[in-house]
């Protein structure tokens, strides 16, 4: 097994860091989390370096990279904040994977140069006020009109939302019941009936737009299909596309945390001695990199085995499931060797550990990716309703 990187990745990896300490990312992630605004100069930047959909097919703007490339570019920049990551998060592994992968020669054209240019994105629309977990009872419909369809329904903590230029909405086709029904449309922002509620107030992700959408009437052409129902199973394989940037996101924001916490503990005297000399802060510190390693492992596993293509439900559901404990875990580990200043805001671990909360609910929870990694043990489906 070849656990080494190119000497591409490697370098690109160099580059980022590289950027930002010249860019001074380490304060930009503290005055987006102070502010709540997200600097977008980072797109045209972004896109200039072709960070921005560089997985996507090379005809539309992308670079076709692989999985894996882009994880190390999310997990890179992520160390600094989720935030100054998102934007390569979003066109690496968000929806427009779903597009790229499964949507009409025309869908692709109109939405995928301008993700690659910074211009547009794609929020992904499933989760609904009485359907999170339990994604297959969601009640958004589809219902079959002239020239195509009437969209109704509303959609709840939508990343993106109210930001995004595109939407790629799960909703019910007809009256068919349970996951054959479903399937995915394009809404664009501005379309009539197409509205938005107010801004969401998170603990963490300070700066990440999330709101509700509301469809009334909705006129959907029918060219917008993406994913016609019963198609539902190619939705969710994409989505393990996405579960692996998240899990890339917390070896990210753990890798900054165990960073900060190695300096800090050089640093900080105690008993007259540096705490590092400490064999209680020693065994804390291996302990939050021997997560982080394991995690990183199962993280790059799912990715390199996906190729340009999906990585296994299996494999990218556990990497999720374990990065998003230890992300708690490293971060938690690193306010204790902080002490009082860790819990300050004058220092970042207050912030990664808020930023550190969400992964294990957002795509995905952990009760749920344990139930798909227990079913592909156990060679079935259990059936939740029963
Ligand atoms: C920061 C953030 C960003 C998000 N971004 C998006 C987005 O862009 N698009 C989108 O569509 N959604 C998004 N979400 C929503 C997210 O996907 C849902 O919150 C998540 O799927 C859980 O759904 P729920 O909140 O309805 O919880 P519920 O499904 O109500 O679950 C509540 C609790 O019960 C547990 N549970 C439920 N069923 C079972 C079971 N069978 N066995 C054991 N335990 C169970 C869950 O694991 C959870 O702990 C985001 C959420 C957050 C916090």
């Amino acid at each position: 097994m070849d656990f080494s990187l190119s000497k591409e990745q490697i370098m690109l990896m160099q580059s980022l860091r590289d950027m930002g300490k010249r860019e001074k990312f380490q304060e930009l992630a503290a005055q987006i989390d102070a502010s709540g605004e997200f600097p977008h100069y980072l797109l045209h930047k972004y896109s200039e370096m072709g960070l921005l959909g560089m997985v996507l097919s090379k005809e539309f703007g992308g670079e076709k990279e692989s999985s894996l490339t882009a994880i190390l570019a999310i997990e890179e920049l992520a160390k600094f904040s989720p935030m100054i990551a998102a934007p390569v998060f979003e066109s690496n592994v968000g929806p427009v994977r779903v597009i790229d992968m499964f949507g009409t020669e025309d869908q692709k054209r109109t939405i995928i140069p301008g993700v690659c240019r910074g211009e547009n994105s794609v929020s992904v629309c499933m989760t609904e006020p009485e359907a999170g977990s339990d994604l297959t009872s969601l009640s958004t419909t589809l219902v079959e009109d002239n020239d195509g369809y009437i969209l109704n329904g509303r959609k709840v903590f939508i990343t993106g939302g109210g930001e995004a230029s595109h939407y790629l909405v799960y909703a019910r086709f007809g009256e068919t019941k349970g996951y054959k029904g479903i399937g995915a449309v394009i809404v664009e922002k501005g379309m009539p009936g197409f509205t938005f509620g107010k801004q969401e107030q998170f603990m963490g992700l300070r700066g990440m737009p999330s709101c509700d959408l509301y469809f009334d009437d909705v006129r959907i052409p029918r060219s917008n299909v993406v994913i016609r129902s019963g198609d539902f199973g190619n939705l969710m394989l994409t989505f393990d596309i996405e579960r692996c940037g998240n899990a890339a996101m917390c070896l990210g924001i753990a890798g900054g945390a165990l960073e900060a916490a190695k300096q800090y503990a050089m640093e900080r005297k105690a008993f007259n001695r540096p705490i590092c000399e400490f064999q209680g802060i020693q065994f804390t510190l291996a302990d939050m990199a021997m997560k982080l390693d394991a995690a990183r492992l199962l993280v790059y596993r799912a990715a390199s085995n996906a190729g340009q293509g999906l990585p296994s439900i299996y494999e990218a559901s556990m990497a999720k499931c374990f990065a998003n404990e230890m992300v708690k875990e490293v971060t938690d580990k690193a306010m204790q060797v902080f002490g009082g200043y860790g819990y300050s805001k004058e220092f970042p671990i207050e912030r990664m550990l808020r930023d550190s909360r969400a992964w294990s609910i957002a795509g995905g929870t952990l009760q749920m990716l344990r139930i798909t990694m227990a079913s592909v043990l156990f060679g079935r489906r259990f059936d939740q309703r029963r």
